[in-house]
């Protein structure tokens, strides 16, 4: 953490300060929402959640040795607090001052599947030239950001920072504070259509990242997508990538190693160079296209671009593929929508064996939750052998795999699948295991490796 004084958190957030004057010259050694990480000389920035407020830990954090709270309550205490209307946009407001201490160059990554995938992709490569900063796991909403943004320190060249939305306005608040020079879009599908109406209203919540874009900046987007080729049409700024030539860099020879991962040939306009990315599927052939994108627009060459892609691993819970017992769990469980579902059954058709799919809920779907879940069926009875439903939204994509010929099965709960498992699946299967994030489907995955 790089500190600074009292007072420029006080300008920063706009707030009103109550406590000593000379209190406001001493140094913030780190800024935290949680109480229990508060020590010494630390400013606390209680937040009100689902079930706590951060506000009722304000004395444990004094307690700790807080230098202050930035608190929407008055506080009877002699202790120096800040006191603002809205607790979580001082802490957004602090965050976008502290990034402004850094001269980092900023990727910003936003888009309906694909962000977390595509950030750990973009900061593999970079980080075989570069100092990387990158949000850590999913943290990509309005606390995330801010959390990965304290997370700076002077030996960072690049941040590579992810940003989630489901209404509009997020996103916005989020470029806000990580001033991006470098936006990455990629895809615009299903996801938190709930919230944003049409996928024209998600192309203009995920494009709101645009308007904090540095003077300097470019916008990347994957270029096969109808949506994200009409920001290519209208601006002059954007670079995008795909696997269809007319992109500015595209993806050729492009040969599956099964699991393994998949082989291709970039083109860029002034070079050609092969390589690997190590996790299967068609969509990680664009996820790769875009640290490719990153790598060249901070000028590394196509050697460091490869080695840094083939030296990618995938994160807990997506697309993890472990063989055990003879059987070959592709777990998936971390979060599920129709695009990242679809993405998933494909991955499972590069298995040699049986092909059995495990399959859950997708929640947050809104009105068309139904007819999204009947499709997902007919999709995954093309490329498995044997459909599991697990859940109550769930059984719509059984009748849909049902009446695509499938052989499929519906169960209720988690328990009553695992209670049937062991006769659906044999040995030399693959499985993919696959949910919404609520339906915690990695009881399922432990249980299959057992
Ligand atoms: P979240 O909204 O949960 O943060 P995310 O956008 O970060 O999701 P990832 O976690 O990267 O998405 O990927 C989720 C799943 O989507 C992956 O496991 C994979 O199946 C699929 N996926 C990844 N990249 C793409 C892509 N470019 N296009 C379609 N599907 C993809
Ligand atoms: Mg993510």
């Amino acid at each position: 953490m790089k500190e600074f004084l009292l007072s420029q958190a006080v300008g920063a957030v706009h707030g009103t300060y109550h406590g000593d004057g000379a209190a406001l010259l001493k140094r913030v050694r780190g800024v935290v929402i949680d109480n229990r990480k508060v020590e010494p000389d630390f400013l606390f920035v209680p937040i009100k959640g689902e079930r706590f407020d951060g506000h009722d830990f304000i004395p444990s954090a004094y307690e700790a040795g807080a230098l202050a709270c930035i608190t929407e309550r008055e506080l009877q205490t002699e202790r120096p607090y800040i006191l603002v209307k809205d607790s979580l946009s001082a802490f957004q407001s602090l965050a976008e001052f502290y990034k402004g201490l850094f001269d980092v160059k900023t990727i910003g990554i936003t888009g309906s599947v694909g962000k977390t995938t595509t950030k750990e992709l973009i900061s593999s490569v970079l980080s075989q030239k570069y100092g990387v900063l990158k949000s850590e796991g999913n943290l990509n909403n309005q606390t995330g950001v801010p959390l990965t943004v304290f997370r700076l320190e002077d030996h960072h060249d690049v941040a590579v920072v992810e940003m989630g939305t489901n209404h509009f306005g997020e996103i916005r608040n989020l470029a806000k504070i990580a001033r991006p020079d470098f936006c990455f879009l990629t895809n615009i599908g299903e996801a938190h259509i709930e919230h944003l109406g049409s996928k024209e209203g998600i192309l203009k919540a995920k494009s709101e990242m645009l308007e904090y874009i540095k003077p300097d900046g470019r916008v990347f987007v994957n270029g096969d997508d109808p949506y994200l080729r009409t920001l290519k049409e209208a601006r002059t700024d954007v670079t995008a990538f795909g696997k269809d030539p007319q992109n500015d860099i595209y993806a050729e020879k492009i040969k599956s190693k099964g699991l393994d991962g998949t082989d291709f040939v970039i083109h860029t306009p002034d070079t050609e160079f092969p390589a690997h990315v190590p996790s299967p599927g068609g969509h990680m052939v664009y996820n790769a296209l875009a640290a490719a994108a990153a790598g060249l627009a901070l000028g590394m060459g196509p050697d460091e671009i490869a080695l840094g892609l083939a030296a990618y691993k995938t994160i807990a819970g997506r697309m993890c593929i472990e063989t055990r017992n003879g059987i070959t769990v592709l777990n998936d469980v971390y979060n599920a929508n129709p695009g990242s579902m679809r993405a998933a059954l494909d991955v499972l058709a590069y298995a040699e064996g049986g092909r059995v799919c495990v399959l859950g809920d997708m929640l947050e779907l809104g009105e068309k939750a139904e007819q999204y879940h009947r499709e997902l069926g007919a999709y995954a009875a093309r490329r498995a052998d044997r459909v599991l439903c697990v859940g109550t939204l769930a059984k719509h994509i059984y009748t849909g795999a049902k009446e695509a010929g499938a052989e499929a099965f519906c169960f209720g709960t988690q328990d009553e699948l695992l209670a049937k498992i062991r006769g659906l699946v044999r040995e030399g299967d693959a499985v993919l295991v696959k949910a919404s994030r609520g339906m915690r489907l990695e009881k399922t995955v432990e249980f299959l490796l057992k």
